[in-house]
């Protein structure tokens, strides 16, 4: 500091303290901060996912490890996979009402009690990894996203993303818009929404119940991810054909949900150690599963005698077709859903225009 700005600085102090009042005003309220910074935290996170499932379920793991290293141990967090505490849906309630600190899922779980939400899962014919992720943290969907859960005392992050995953595990091969009527196939979010109004019959199921219910023929096809998480769980064993491309997850983000007052109680070196140990295992999941599933892929077909099919043209023109319908009716209703829709449609839009000479331009160049 020059002296010159010495002496100006200790004159402005002076008149500061010669101003009467606000000086006695200003000491009284400057009372030193709590000091939490040595006091060590034990969490609790709900997943959605079965305890320690490979790709999906790891993600909340390694978020507590990640958050145990980079504070030292001051905030531990035990992971309980889904039904071991709760069951895999009630993730959300228990969360808001404080049952534990944490949960992770993914939001279009939560889309029967809050339609809105499936946007910040993932939508049909809707943005990629890359784009999601841009998004969230530079186009104000995450500040969207945390207004939308705030009433239910939920701080938002995104915490994993699939990319793009495939259109899943059938018995039968999909030869035209025919084939899906009456098909009773696992499938979440606004995607199932799309199935119905094809003439399909969507479920929603845990990941637990993915295998048994499609072994047994509860249901006739599934979605599950894509190859290494398929993989993992035998899905391989149960169908016979195996679909791309995922149309109704093309990159989905997973979520990690913090109460409102345990995130309040936190220092403010905590709380960012938790911001960023999501956002490192947002970007870890998808460098995982982008190498994972290309090794996976071939073990499926090499080893396992998988057979992969694409939709046919005219059975995702209309797919497309009806989610441009859905997409729609998503952002109607309250205020917050229209502004959320209208964010995500112009950022879609803009990137659209842009991908279509970088990323689809040299995909198709590489080729
Ligand atoms: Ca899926």
């Amino acid at each position: 500091m020059l002296w010159r700005e010495k002496i100006f600085g200790f004159g402005l102090l002076i008149a500061f303290f010669f101003a009467g009042g606000c000086s006695q005003k200003a000491i009284e309220t400057e009372s030193p901060p709590v000091d939490n910074t040595a006091q060590v935290f034990h969490w609790k996170l709900l997943t959605t996912w079965p305890k320690n499932l490979p790709g999906l379920g790891m993600a909340p793991e390694r978020l507590a490890d990640r958050v145990k290293r980079m504070s030292n141990g001051r905030l531990n967090i035990k992971v309980y996979g889904a039904g071991e505490l709760i069951p895999a849906f009630e993730v959300f309630d228990a969360v808001s009402q404080g049952v534990a600190e944490m949960g992770h899922g993914s939001a279009y779980y939560w889309r029967g009690e809050l339609p809105a939400a499936a946007m910040f899962s993932t939508v049909p014919f809707g943005m990629t990894a890359q784009e999601m992720n841009a998004w969230l943290h530079y186009g104000g969907g995450l500040q969207l996203w945390q207004e939308l859960y705030a009433p239910f005392d939920l701080i938002p992050f995104a915490a994993g993303n699939s990319g793009v995953q495939m259109a899943g595990w059938f018995n039968k091969e999909i030869n035209s818009v025919e084939d899906l009527k009456g098909l009773k196939m696992r499938i979440p979010g606004l995607g199932g929404e799309v199935l119905k109004r094809a003439g399909g019959v969507p479920v929603t199921l845990p990941g637990s119940e993915v295998y048994t219910s499609l072994q047994t023929g509860v249901i006739d096809a599934v979605e599950w991810v894509s190859p290494f998480n398929d993989l993992a769980l035998g899905l391989q064993t149960v169908a016979s054909y195996y679909y791309f491309p995922g149309w109704h997850e093309p990159g989905t983000t997973l979520e990690a949900l913090v109460n409102k007052d345990a995130w309040d109680t936190l220092p403010d070196d905590l709380k960012a150690i938790l911001e960023s140990a999501s956002r490192a295992v947002n970007a870890d999941l998808l460098d995982e599963l982008t190498a994972k599933n290309a090794a996976s892929l071939q073990t499926l077909v090499d080893d396992h005698g998988v057979q992969i099919r694409e939709l046919p043209a005219d059975v995702v023109r209309r797919l497309r077709e009806i989610s441009h319908d859905v997409v729609e009716e998503a952002g109607k209703g309250t205020d917050l859903a229209m502004r959320i829709h209208k964010s995500y449609t112009e950022f879609l839009k803009r990137s659209r225009t842009y991908h279509e000479l970088s990323e689809k331009a040299y995909l198709e160049a590489r080729d």
